[in-house]
């Protein structure tokens, strides 16, 4: 059967992980959530008290970190798991959302992860989403999609997910929080968010999940149609 790699990148709680996910289940393809991975590396950062500016600190800690993924049949994805503990709740929560921009725009941070990521999709059919999917982990990557929506309609969404899992969280703090991530994601130094000409655009201000799932998995098809 035929296999592929698609990069879905974009700003922050536009769909990305959820769309991946049902495409990946369509497809029987992994699916592979590399947002979750700086989450990880945050969430030690901040139990160990980990000092972003010092390089040392940094290099350490990350020597230190192993992250993994194991499939939960319940949630029909993989949790991830940091030195062989589930932490797929805890890295959610908006304490770590506050904080992981920041920690994944160091460089070291996102070289290390970014090896990780290249070595996870090799020879096998893989949705991976994120922010340097297209760009840095895979730019030869044959279905590449550049996800956004409207900002406030993205702070609804993350809202209606925190409170799902008991977390009620002010709809300002959360559009803030938004809108500073798509800044630092998008002007940091290493692997930047941007949409590459090859990339096509997917405005899911207005579309349902199924949409953007068929939306997905029909160009995933087209594609490989025209091998
Ligand atoms: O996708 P999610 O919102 O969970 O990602 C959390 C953060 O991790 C992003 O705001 C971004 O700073 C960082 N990230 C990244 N590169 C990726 C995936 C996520 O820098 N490939």
């Amino acid at each position: 059967m035929k296999k592929t790699i698609i990069a879905l990148d974009g700003h922050s709680s536009c769909g990305k992980s959820s769309t991946a996910k049902r495409v990946a289940k369509k497809l029987g393809y992994a699916f592979i959530d590399t947002g979750a991975m700086y989450r990880a590396v945050s969430l030690y950062f901040y139990d160990n008290h980990v000092t972003l500016t010092n390089p040392h600190e940094v290099e350490k800690a990350l020597s230190e970190i192993r992250i993994t993924f194991h499939f939960n049949e319940n949630r029909g994805a993989s949790d991830v798991f940091l030195n062989g503990l589930n932490v797929e709740d805890e890295i959610r929560k908006m304490y770590i959302s506050q904080m992981v921009s920041e920690v994944s725009a160091i460089t070291i941070v996102r070289k290390a992860m970014v090896a990780q990521q290249q070595k996870m999709a090799k020879h096998r059919g893989v949705v991976m989403d994120g922010r340097d999917i297209g760009t840095k982990v895979f730019p030869d990557a044959e279905i590449k999609v550049f996800m956004t929506a409207d900002p406030t309609i993205r702070a609804e969404r993350r809202q209606r997910e925190l409170l799902e899992k008991g977390e009620m969280v002010d709809l300002n703090v959360i559009l803030e929080n938004i809108k500073k991530r798509d800044v630092i994601d998008s002007t940091r130094e290493e692997g930047p968010l941007t949409k590459t000409k090859d990339a096509v655009l997917m405005d899911t201000s207005f579309m349902t999940l199924d949409e953007q799932v068929d939306f997905v998995v029909q160009l995933h098809d087209s594609v490989l149609a025209k091998r």
